[in-house]
């Protein structure tokens, strides 16, 4: 590993970027520790010769949207390069392209002036369209994959552009082809074109449910658990009697007992822990294993 060279590179680049940030500041659910350099690359390019230059100095990267998703770890030791700087937008007909760091709500908002429909019912999910197309995030029986229609995309191992369309994307429950070696540099979408105020109106009801079912005043990371064939996991936390199990400051939400919420000052370690023991005691209980959605951020 190479640092100073990393530094170096930064300097020069006059890239955007604060060495020793605490991933608490950035992550939805407010915890994690200092993040060694987290870095802001403003356009496509740079986020690529990062990328490039992160690899000849042997340093290992983790790329983040909103860290809406993300369980990150209270020792990180991997640099850090956010997305949301990279914030694009143009238009072609129906057809509407931007960049991945751009906020999935602020895009629905826009869309809805523009009387074009198609991810309303996604108001409120705390995404950047890069997250939420690796995610394929959605809510209310829609999901990002029913208008996407193409990425631009940075092949890490294979160190080329490449264009992903629907058919290579592999969509399924908050899920995608896009892993670890891609990163997503700007997402086209095909939008249809709808009354306004009919837009407005799915809008507003998601956002109502939303706020009505989940904890959204306090910090989480959404949903911990998968749906699987099973029975909903929230369902069954709740017959297990475990709302309100806290380890440390992290707590199974009183609201919605999917997600898991940091009360007080809670610990990545926390987080874990009570994972672990809530996948315990529903495996004894009910024979039925818990998969995360959440990504447990490796150090
Ligand atoms: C209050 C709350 C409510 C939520 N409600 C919902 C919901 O209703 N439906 C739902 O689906 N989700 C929901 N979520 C979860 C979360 O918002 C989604 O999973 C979202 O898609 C994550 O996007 P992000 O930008 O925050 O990605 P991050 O959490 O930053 O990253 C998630 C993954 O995507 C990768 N990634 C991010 N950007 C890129 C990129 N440009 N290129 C390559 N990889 C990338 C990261 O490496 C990581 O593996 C909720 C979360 C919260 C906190």
């Amino acid at each position: 590993m190479n640092y100073g060279r990393l530094l170096n590179f930064l300097l020069d680049g006059n890239f955007e970027y604060i060495e020793n940030y605490p991933y608490s500041k950035i992550s939805t659910i407010k915890i994690g520790g200092e993040i060694p350099v987290l870095i802001y690359p403003h356009t496509s390019e740079q986020l690529i010769s990062l990328i490039n230059e992160c690899d000849a100095c042997d340093i290992p990267f983790k790329i983040i949207g909103n860290a809406s998703n993300l369980i990150p770890p209270d020792f990180p030791k991997r640099v850090v390069i956010s997305t949301k700087r990279l914030d694009g937008f143009s238009r072609d007909g129906d057809f509407i392209t931007v960049g991945a760091g751009v906020m999935l709500p602020k895009l629905i908002r826009k869309m809805a002036d523009a009387s074009l429909s198609g991810l309303e019912l996604l108001y409120g999910i705390p995404a950047t369209v890069g997250g939420a197309v690796k995610m394929n995030a959605g809510a209310f029986g829609a999901s990002v994959g029913d208008c996407f229609y193409s990425a631009r995309c940075y092949d890490i191992k294979a160190k080329r552009i490449i264009t992903l369309f629907s058919d290579g994307m592999r969509f399924s429950y908050r899920s995608s082809s896009v892993d670890e070696n891609i990163a997503v540099l700007s997402v086209t979408f095909r939008f249809r074109h709808k009354d306004k105020s009919l837009i407005l109106s799915d809008m507003n009801a998601a956002l109502r449910r939303k706020r009505a079912e989940q904890p959204t005043n306090m910090p989480s990371a959404g949903s911990v658990f998968r749906r699987t064939a099973g029975e909903p996991p929230a369902l069954l936390i709740d017959r297990a009697g475990l709302k309100g199990m806290s380890v440390g400051g992290a707590a199974v939400s009183e609201k919605h007992s999917g997600f898991i919420v940091n009360t007080k000052n809670a610990k990545s370690a926390d987080v874990r822990l009570l994972i672990d023991k809530i996948k315990q005691i529903i495996m004894d209980k009910y024979a039925q294993p818990l998969e995360c959605e959440v990504e447990l951020l490796e150090e």
